[in-house]
């Protein structure tokens, strides 16, 4: 890549705790956007099969704008899933997906980043060119379901025997890359990290490539967060125009994937 590039990503899904059936958060969704719109960057909207169901026209007026790529069509976690229900999800999706957008997805994100070599291969079967789920740190958190272990920093074409290394895959991984120490550019993150901190991480590293990973409910108080929407805006609002001035680039997903597929040829 010859630009630090920044890939900008939102998880449009029920709102926090798997047991959750609302989506509050997708009801706020435009505050979110409003924040990008006002930086002009783009961004890929990674949604549920069940909220895209519940909210069709919604997102059918974001599709101009943003890209709209796949989150499941449940969000059950695929190490609970086997191949065949795994299939299913992405079918169900497809199906969803094709009937309001008429054509095919393109990116796909796991639900809680978990994803495998039998997964991978099923996105590659069902016409997906890019996956977003790999975590490529040992962030602070080793024991979170979706951390594995290490891989590459930069977007790249997996290894079929264990993705987290480079091989020969048709699909590109588009790893969700944080800063220094793996300290992840997340919704908890941006909101909970006062930006003088953020400031001074990106004083110290200037990574090639970062992604920077929110979710529909990030605005939302929680019983475990309150008043938590104010600071989140703001620190969004800063580290956008920290990363312009560093002449970061943004990309939405399918733009990244057009930028590797020509530069394999
Ligand atoms: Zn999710």
């Amino acid at each position: 890549m010859e630009n630090k590039v920044c890939f900008l990503s939102i998880d449009v899904e029920h709102d926090y705790g798997e047991k959750n059936k609302e989506f509050q958060g997708i009801e706020r969704l435009k505050e979110i956007l409003g924040v990008l719109q006002k930086h002009e960057v783009p961004a890929t909207l990674f949604i549920t099969g069940k909220a895209l169901e519940q909210y069709s026209s919604t997102i059918k007026e974001l599709e101009n704008n943003y890209e709209i790529a796949s989150h499941s069509y449940s969000h059950v976690f695929w190490n609970k899933l086997n191949t065949s229900e795994r299939r299913e999800e992405l079918e169900k999706f497809i199906n969803v997906y094709q009937d309001i957008f008429k054509k095919l997805p393109r990116g796909f994100r796991a639900p809680s980043h978990i994803i495998d070599e039998d997964g991978l291969r099923l996105l590659e079967e069902k016409g997906f060119l890019y996956d977003s789920s790999i975590v490529p740190h040992y962030p602070p958190f080793k024991d979170y379901r979706g951390y594995k272990k290490k891989g590459p920093l930069v977007p790249y074409y997996p290894n079929i025997k264990d993705i987290r290394k480079k091989g020969e895959m048709k699909i590109l991984e588009i790893p969700v890359a944080g800063q220094i120490f793996g300290i992840p550019i997340a919704g908890v993150w941006l909101a909970k990290i006062p930006f003088f901190v953020l400031k001074s991480l990106f004083k110290i590293k200037k990574p090639n490539f970062i992604t920077i990973n929110m979710h529909s409910w990030d605005i939302l108080d929680t019983p475990f967060r309150k008043s938590y929407a104010a600071n989140f805006f703001k620190n969004l609002d800063q580290i956008l125009n920290l990363l312009k001035k560093q002449n970061y680039k943004f990309l939405s997903g399918e733009e990244i994937y057009e930028l590797f597929s020509k530069n394999r040829k």
